[in-house]
């Protein structure tokens, strides 16, 4: 059997850090917002190019509190893809915001630049963009229309950890939010995520709100969160971090023999000088999406859909006024299937499931 995933096996050439990291937590005695959140948090800083990272809670958080220091009006306008995960839309409307949802560039399966700016109403006040599947969005064309319009740019970077547009990284050109669930490219051993900047003013304030609206012990400025980064959590990035460009290699030559291997049958996602893509999800496209899935199951390969129903179908956006239609989204939403292309993943299996496809 070929997992989708396998979280044990994708750890293991860590464990013995992991263990030393673990062993000189208990020995300081120091839990939270210690020694281990601070270097971490310096390193990430460094890996991504930023001035700034302050670790939170999750990627949710990253995002809420991101938000929450651009201090909006309550209905100021959010525009955000239609084609995302839902955590990206939560974090709008957890803050009294409103979200306007625009459809993907179906040759990406990230925001339409173009669309962006057909949504600009005199109550936009940001842009919330997905690097989905740790492919960058069209950067460029995105920058100009925030700027145009003087829009705040909130990136969401939970599947992009060291993806470039340019030869820049992903979380520079915007507010930077990240998450580090276990299945993430740079996962830690439970929750986690951060935020990315380079402006010491913001950095201040999601500091503050990430403790309580706190920077003195006991003294609170504003009404905030408990949304730390553990120490035990941060000890493990750490020890992460320092391999995840070779996490990166290992995904980008998989994903390079899934490109060369499979057949034109299936939609793969395209191939451009421009972005260096990080492959947190390799997924093709197939009309016949769920009998491929079970094809594939019975002959021993796991896959996963990502995701089986959009944002704006979910029961729990029953209740939100959006506007529009999303046909793009519905239609990669019913064909997308996500292969196998883990860390722990080895090229022989690859090979294995290319082989497997291409009789379907
Ligand atoms: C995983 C993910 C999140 C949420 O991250 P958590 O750490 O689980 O809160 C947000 N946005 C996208 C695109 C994600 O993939």
């Amino acid at each position: 059997m070929i997992d989708y995933e396998n979280l044990r096996k994708a750890n293991e050439p860590f464990f013995e850090e992991y263990q030393r990291s673990f062993t000189g937590l208990l020995e300081s005695g120091w839990f939270i917002l210690g020694n281990a959140v601070k270097q971490f948090e310096s390193e990430f800083a460094a890996f991504n190019g930023n001035k700034e990272c302050i670790g939170v809670a999750n990627g949710l958080d990253a995002l809420i509190l991101c938000l929450r220091a651009l201090d909006l009006e309550k209905g100021s306008e959010v525009i955000v893809p239609s084609n995302t995960y839902i955590a990206t839309i939560l974090s709008i409307l957890q803050c009294g915001l409103t979200p306007v949802l625009v459809e993907p560039d179906i040759a990406t399966y990230n925001i339409d630049p173009r669309s962006i700016e057909a949504a600009v109403t005199p109550r936009t006040k940001a842009v919330m963009v997905v690097h989905l599947y740790g492919k960058a969005c069209d950067m460029d064309a995105i920058t100009a229309v925030t700027n145009k319009h003087a829009l705040a740019l909130i990136e969401d970077c939970a599947q992009s950890h060291g993806a470039k547009y340019k030869g820049r990284m992903t979380g520079t050109f915007g507010y930077g939010a990240f998450s580090f669930y276990p299945t993430k490219n740079l996962g830690c051993l439970g929750d986690g995520g951060a935020v990315t900047t380079d402006d010491a003013g913001f950095a201040k304030a999601i500091r503050m709100l990430r403790n309580y609206g706190s920077e003195k012990k006991y003294y609170n400025e504003v009404v905030g969160y408990n949304s730390r980064l553990d120490e035990i959590q941060a000890g493990f990035l750490s020890v992460k971090l320092k391999r995840l460009d070779e996490i990166t290699a290992h995904k980008r030559s998989l994903a390079a023999l899934y490109h060369q291997g499979l057949k034109d049958d299936f939609i793969k996602p395209q191939q451009h000088a421009d972005y260096f893509d990080v492959f947190h999800i390799y997924n093709i496209r197939h009309p016949k999406r769920d009998e491929l899935k079970e094809y594939l199951l019975k002959n021993g390969i796991r896959t996963e859909v990502h995701y089986p129903v959009p944002p704006h179908r979910q029961k729990a956006m029953s209740g939100v006024l959006l506007k529009g239609e999303f046909p793009l989204s519905e239609e990669i939403h019913a064909t997308t299937l996500s292969l196998p292309i883990s860390f722990c993943h080895s090229e022989s299996e690859v090979r294995q499931v290319i082989e497997v496809m291409n009789r379907f």
